[in-house]
């Protein structure tokens, strides 16, 4: 088939073409993706030693996939002290963590301020730990809030210790779907301007996508390929993270969920078409564990982190509340016959197990 020849040739391929990789039956897309991923690196999978802190849940925008903010009359709703942050990133880095992946709802009675010191605090008392934070969307948010552009944003963001970004907030691209899932938040052009302009200072992030609810395959080869050709532009994206939508909690009301076989595949496909971004990240949190270590062999080269705490996918039914230890971590990456890379959070390697 002339698609598979094109693959294994390392020919980029169209939206058309790529569609078509859907319909090739799993394995011998999974035997394409794992290919790619076996000459990249080999039978490494890689994770790193990281903290989630999600510092409020208050949100002025109201996506409907959403089940981690909280409205001013919802009676869980939390904002926490600055205090309260150090706090657990003492704990955190006393307990091993490299990174402290900060993301927050958006809390307009907060303030541009309360958002920034937090990466000021942690860096004082902690100069050398990696903050992974701010997602476009909460930039997105903050320049709109307070009405300063995004270079400003960027720059102080840096300035207040931020290290690398997150890729959160880029759900689906396609403006039809996202103006249904999301609308008011920011848009694909500025999510992607966001990231090209923090590449432009030297600066790395991830990219999500957000698929399984009301998008179709189409959409995701779209926005796989948006994400394609702004870095072939910038070149700072570090990883590709496909994460599975999760039912609970939430208006969106989704009756047909992706099967297994879908997921596989579309990491699979992420790993095929995205050429120029090298590592493909199976966030074990949204597929499940299980479902992240065969993606191992469906092109997926790393499984994120320990996480120890998440609050946004667990609040949407993800069985990721407390994280996992680092010796079951390891453990199960051994035995599904893959070797265990501790990284740090620009895919440095750090301990090969
Ligand atoms: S996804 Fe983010 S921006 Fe949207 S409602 Fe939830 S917390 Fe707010």
């Amino acid at each position: 088939m002339d698609i598979i020849k094109k693959v294994n040739n390392n020919e980029r391929l169209t939206h058309q073409e790529a569609l078509t990789l859907y319909e090739l039956d799993l394995y011998t897309l999974g035997e394409l993706a794992h290919a790619i991923r076996i000459n990249r690196f080999g039978k490494k999978s890689y994770f790193n030693i990281n903290r989630h802190i999600n510092p409020t849940n208050v949100c002025k925008d109201v996506c409907k996939f959403c089940a981690y903010s909280a409205s001013r009359k919802n009676p869980n709703q939390y904002t926490m002290s600055h205090e309260e942050i150090l706090e657990i990133a003492r704990t955190s880095i006393a307990n091993g963590a490299k990174e402290l992946h900060i993301v927050s709802a958006h809390n307009p009675h907060a303030g541009m301020d309360w958002y920034l010191d937090i990466f000021r605090l942690i860096k004082n008392e902690f100069p050398d730990i990696h903050i992974k934070a701010m997602t476009a969307a909460e930039v997105d948010f903050l320049a709109r809030e307070y009405g300063y552009g995004y270079d400003e944003i960027l720059d102080k963001m840096i300035e207040s210790g931020v290290d690398s970004m997150p890729g959160g907030g880029a759900e689906i691209f396609d403006e039809k779907v996202r103006d249904f899932i999301c609308k008011g938040k920011v848009t694909s052009a500025q999510w992607l301007e966001i990231h090209q302009k923090w590449h432009a200072r030297g600066k790395q992030s991830n990219a999500t996508m957000l698929f399984g609810h009301i998008e179709e395959r189409s959409h995701r080869i779209d926005h796989i390929l948006r994400l394609r050709t702004l870095q072939d532009k910038s070149g700072g994206f570090n990883a590709f993270i496909p994460l599975v939508y999760q039912k609970e909690n939430n208006f969106l009301k989704v009756t047909h969920f992706p099967t297994a076989q879908e997921i596989l595949k579309t990491f699979a496909i992420s790993r095929i078409l995205l050429d120029n971004i090298n590592n493909i990240k199976a966030y074990w949190v949204t597929s499940s564990i299980n479902l992240a270590l065969v993606a191992q062999e469906f092109g997926a080269n790393d499984l994120d982190g320990t996480i120890q705490k998440e609050s946004i996918q667990s609040a949407a039914g993800a069985k990721s509340a407390n994280g996992m230890s680092q010796e079951e971590f390891v453990g199960l990456i051994k035995n599904s016959g893959f070797i265990p890379v501790e990284r740090d959070s620009l895919y440095s390697e750090l301990r090969v197990y």
